[in-house]
């Protein structure tokens, strides 16, 4: 029987996983994020109650160094979280566990595990977008995940702001209104003085936060041609949200993409995450399955 570690490394919190498959999982444990020596250290006791295992994989927030030349390949790069900025994630597992330790961002590893195991089965090319204190997208495409010069950042790519209708400039420290400074929670609570959560079903911010999402997916499709788009994070949670951006999105795109999936079943096509909270530390088994 083969398995695996899997850590889900978030900004907030870190999730470590013993499983064989999302069917077959041993123990999963989360903590809060707090120094790379206190976090790691914890994940590294617990994959050691764990052993044997077959490798270990990670779904890390970014940015990060996934190019195998380089010689801070495994690491996190230049992120704005204090302490954690040049981290050599994989090599400090690989060095303490003597595993095999697969990495990639979180949003590549969760799109692995929607495709294996969740809500885009067989879907070749598969985005996974997810929407939280940040935004970020994932790509599998030919049944991996999409690297390239770093990594993508679809977070940060730019939209059209008309500032008589939105006058808030974003938040994103270097593009200010790119997706990520109009649409990530900060910006809702920023916008409108409240959190996301609390703004009322029929709050004009939810029009406005369907309208950025649908432009960035309208981009997005036409640049990736995606077969299914999974949208993670809690902000599809509100009534209405995501019905609304797949209206949207079909407005923006105009009849152009000739396909029936956009044209007829664009519910079927712009969907929720099959594994539902677990698409990230499933990402983190799917890497270490990869090796
Ligand atoms: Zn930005």
């Amino acid at each position: 029987m083969n398995i695996y570690g899997g850590i889900e490394a978030g900004g907030t919190k870190f999730v470590c996983m013993v499983a064989g498959g999302p069917e077959d999982v041993r123990e999963e444990i989360r903590f809060p994020t707090t120094t790379p020596d206190e976090t790691i250290g914890r994940s590294i006791d617990f994959f050691r109650q764990h052993l044997p295992l077959k490798a270990v994989g990670v779904a890390c927030f970014g940015p990060v160094d996934l190019n195998p030349l380089s010689p801070t390949y495994g690491s996190i790069t230049a992120t704005p979280k204090p302490g954690w900025s040049n981290t050599d994630i994989t090599g400090r597992l690989h060095a303490a566990l003597d595993l095999p330790v697969a990495f990639d961002t979180d949003v590549n590893g969760a799109a692995l595990a929607e495709y294996r195991w969740g809500a885009a089965r067989d879907c070749d090319p598969v985005l996974y977008l997810t929407i939280g204190t940040g935004i970020g997208g994932g790509c599998l495409i030919n049944g991996k995940p999409m690297h390239g010069l770093v990594h993508p950042e679809m977070g940060h790519i730019r939209l059209p702001r008309d500032p008589k209708v939105d006058p808030y400039p974003g938040f994103c420290p270097f593009h200010g209104d790119c997706f990520e400074g109009l649409a990530a929670g900060p910006a809702m609570r920023l916008r409108w003085g409240q959190p996301a959560e609390t703004l009322p079903v029929n709050h004009p911010g939810w029009e406005l936060e369907a309208h950025y999402i649908a432009l960035a997916l309208s981009d997005l499709v036409c640049t990736l041609s995606p077969k299914r788009i999974v949208l993670g994070g809690g902000v599809f949670d509100h009534p209405g949200l995501i019905e609304r951006v797949r209206v949207s999105v079909q407005e923006l795109l105009n009849g152009y993409v000739q396909s029936p999936t956009i044209l007829e079943h664009i519910d079927e096509y712009i969907v929720r995450p099959g594994l539902a909270g677990r698409a990230g530390v499933l990402g983190a088994i799917a890497l270490a399955m990869e090796m």
